[in-house]
């Protein structure tokens, strides 16, 4: 029996000329995913991904478990495909949920013809597959309104494909087809939520992460780079730089009020961002800010952060609440990993009372009391370290 995985197209089959684009990249994320699982064949019709394995033995599970991380999928399902012939369908459908009729009850069959010729029509379909399961496994009940259950028959162009229920595909729209970004990778719950949501909204994205040796320790940047190797399930491979920002950091503390440092702080860290996206050719940053989470949140300290540079800061997690952001970071698989205790370089040097309502006239007076911060953030951004982050990579923290 030939068994395939089939994914629906979410909000991508509403981009009317565009689609074709779209459905390109859409594939070619799922065939780069499945690259190293084996050969598949990755073709689309109709608002479906058809992903068939070309080899024996390949490990459909697997295969199943990351596309369902590839965005531009809300739904998918491993399904047997077949013949139209009525009675390859029931001997199919016997053969590959048969086991699973065993040990249920109640079931419903619901047909589907994309496929307009074929000859039954959907309800003749489900009767007519429903009576001979039942025949096959007489213990067995029909209940329409809560099977254990559901039976799915699509008659298709090409073949007739027999499932079980679809699951859910991780939404959005392919990455690469919004842009390109730079995320501000902390070892915090936030900012891998923050890169997840936009690359879910299809921004190619890479990350750029602050550290301050000897003050944050080489495992803190291990735990960054295992947490960008998980996030590289959804957005594929990339870049992490490692900028080194003991300089800038030690020269705010020692030259600038400290009520304000954390602003001051972020403020460097964004203008550094910007240097090393602008020579990458990256469109916007991202951060994982959410309003009045901490002092520098706050809608004055974010006003005073937004002015440091001219690349816009999209921060998806701005409206959310915490318990929101930690229910999606155990979603996308990155909480255990973001609460692993390595220090940030936010978290050290940081004053006991930080102002919650800087304005943008003492901050840029703090600055010009800093003449040589320019200089110092030049050099940390040229002196960045890229660090290549690949989907298959052995954890190493
Ligand atoms: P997170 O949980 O993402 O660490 P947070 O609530 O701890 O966020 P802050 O430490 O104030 O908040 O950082 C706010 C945002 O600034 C982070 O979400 C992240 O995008 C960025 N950021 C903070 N520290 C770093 C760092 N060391 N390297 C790169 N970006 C950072
Ligand atoms: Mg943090």
């Amino acid at each position: 029996m030939k068994e395939i995985i089939l994914a629906y197209q979410g909000e991508m089959t509403l981009k009317g000329l565009n689609r074709s684009k779209f459905e390109a990249r859409l594939a070619k994320s799922i065939r780069y995913r499945l690259e190293n699982l084996g050969k598949f064949k990755v073709s689309s019709s109709q608002s479906t991904v058809y992903i068939q394995p070309l080899e024996e033995d390949l490990d459909m599970e697997e295969a199943a478990r990351r596309v369902s991380k590839v965005f531009g999928i809300v739904k998918l399902s491993r399904a047997a495909c077949c013949d139209k012939d009525f009675d390859t369908i029931c001997q199919t459908a016997e053969a590959y949920l048969g086991q699973t009729l065993r040990g249920i009850r109640t079931f419903k069959v619901e047909a589907k013809r994309a496929d307009k010729q074929y000859p039954m029509k959907s309800p003749d379909i489900c009767r007519e597959l429903g009576a001979f399961l039942l025949s096959k496994h007489p213990h067995l009940r029909v209940n329409v309104h809560e099977p254990e259950l559901e039976i799915m028959v699509e008659i298709r162009e090409h073949g007739a494909y027999i499932h079980g229920p679809k699951t859910p595909g991780a939404g959005g729209l392919p990455v690469g087809t919004s842009g390109r970004a730079l995320n501000l990778l902390s070892g915090g719950i936030d900012s891998p939520v923050a890169a997840w949501c936009m690359a879910r909204r299809g921004l190619a994205l890479h990350h750029i992460h602050f550290a301050s040796p000897p003050y944050t320790s080489p495992r803190a940047k291990l735990k960054v780079r295992a947490l960008a190797r998980e996030l590289s399930e959804y957005t594929g491979n990339c870049t992490l730089f490692v900028v080194p920002y003991t300089k800038p950091q030690e020269y705010i503390r020692d030259n600038a009020p400290d009520v304000l440092f954390t602003v001051l702080m972020r403020r460097s860290m964004l203008r550094i961002a910007a240097m090393v996206a602008r020579k990458c050719e990256l469109e916007a940053l991202i951060t994982g800010e959410s309003l009045a989470q901490v002092a520098s949140q706050t809608m004055a300290a974010l006003v005073c952060t937004d002015a440091a540079q001219s690349l816009p800061v999209l921060r998806p997690c701005i409206g959310m609440d915490k318990n929101e952001i930690v229910a999606l970071s155990r979603r996308i698989g990155t909480f255990e990993t973001s609460i692993e205790p390595y220090e940030d370089c936010c978290t050290i040097f940081t004053p006991p009372h930080p102002k919650t309502r800087p304005s943008l006239d003492e901050i840029e007076a703090a600055e010009a009391g800093m003449p040589g911060l320019a200089e110092l953030e030049q050099a940390a951004a040229e002196n960045v370290e890229r660090i290549p982050i690949h989907i298959g990579d052995d954890p190493e923290f």
